[in-house]
């Protein structure tokens, strides 16, 4: 059984003004690695391409760490603990952040929100719409509560008006315009938050590197060339930068629509092995290697969520099923 475990945000401490960023911190990060390695294995890249090969026998227990999204506090503060401990993992990044000190919109949201109330953001939003000429409704609370039910009726309308009522093209306009005019410097942003072109090589000589995708656009809702566009240049520049070869992708956002047979059958033919989908389940084999289901880290022993002990965790789990019955 392969438990794949996704973490995001590194930090020492999560002290934003309004919660938005939320992740680990070293210390919880290092004491999740201890729990999780009492009884399970921990497997790298290069393992899990042995086991596709049908070289190695996937353990009864197998843990593979990831991480999305190639922040900088990745390389900093987890790359060294899991080298004391000799654990492998693997980081996706996204390449357009590094080469062109871009922030893709899904950040940028974060980083508004952590930094200002959520019912101003969304007036900003709705002001920028309107000067456009577009007349877009403001979400009843009731509504957004109905999907959000945890988040504050403020929260609950933001993300709602960001996620149901705008497509995504508004999205990346308004929400770009309202970084700008909130004061953000795009560029500091991005050299701060995201690993060097350096950092990127030295881990993917560990074998430690996937694509991301360039941007950080869900792929399988893009037209077919603008998906194999952006996971091409991903390709190109991490080849670029680290003279190494590339064999594991991870779905931005990773939800079902975002994933694709057609995008997995095309990174498969420019070498990619295996890829991580965030469908929350373990994988009793690796069957269909393109589509291996991923858990967050909360989700698993060790984990803010995780409820069950570490027993009842391994033996409830249940294996993949996205994409293996043909193109759906
Ligand atoms: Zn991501």
């Amino acid at each position: 059984m392969l438990v794949a475990v996704n973490f995001h945000y590194i930090r020492k401490t999560f002290d934003a003004p309004f919660p938005s960023i939320f992740g680990v911190t070293p210390k919880e990060f290092s004491d999740q690695l201890d729990i999780l390695g009492k009884t399970a294995q921990f497997l790298g890249s290069d393992d899990i391409c042995d086991i596709i090969d049908g070289t190695k026998s996937l353990p009864p227990k197998a843990v593979v760490i990831t991480f999305d999204d190639g922040f900088k506090e990745q390389y900093e503060l987890a790359w060294p603990i899991l080298k004391e401990k000799g654990i492998p993992a693997i980081f996706f990044v996204n390449t357009r952040p590094i080469e062109e000190n871009f922030v893709p919109t899904v950040h940028k949201i974060h980083i508004i929100r952590a930094y200002t109330p959520p019912e101003r953001f969304l007036d900003i939003l709705i002001s920028i719409l309107k000067n456009r000429g577009c007349s877009l409704t403001f979400p009843s609370k009731q509504k957004a509560k109905e999907v959000y039910r945890y988040d504050s009726e403020e929260d609950a309308q933001l993300k709602y008006f960001l996620n149901y009522v705008l497509n995504e093209t508004e999205r990346i306009c308004v929400v770009d315009q309202c970084f700008e005019m909130l004061g953000f410097n795009e560029r500091r942003i991005s050299k701060d938050l995201y690993m060097t072109k350096k950092m990127v090589a030295e881990l993917a000589k560990a074998g430690a590197i996937g694509t991301h995708g360039h941007e950080h656009l869900p792929l399988g809702l893009q037209d077919d060339a603008t998906a194999k566009r952006d996971f091409d240049i991903s390709i190109q520049k991490l080849h670029q930068w680290t003279g190494e070869k590339i064999v594991s992708l991870s779905y931005p956002y990773g939800f079902r629509e975002a994933c694709s047979i057609d995008v997995a059958e095309h990174a498969q033919k420019k070498n990619i092995r295996f890829a991580f989908t965030m469908e929350r389940t373990g994988n009793i084999t690796i069957d269909a290697p393109m589509f291996i289901g991923r858990f967050s880290n909360n989700d698993v022993p060790g984990g803010k969520n995780c409820i069950v002990n570490d027993e009842e965790f391994w033996t409830g789990l249940k294996h993949a099923t996205w994409f293996r019955t043909g193109r759906k």
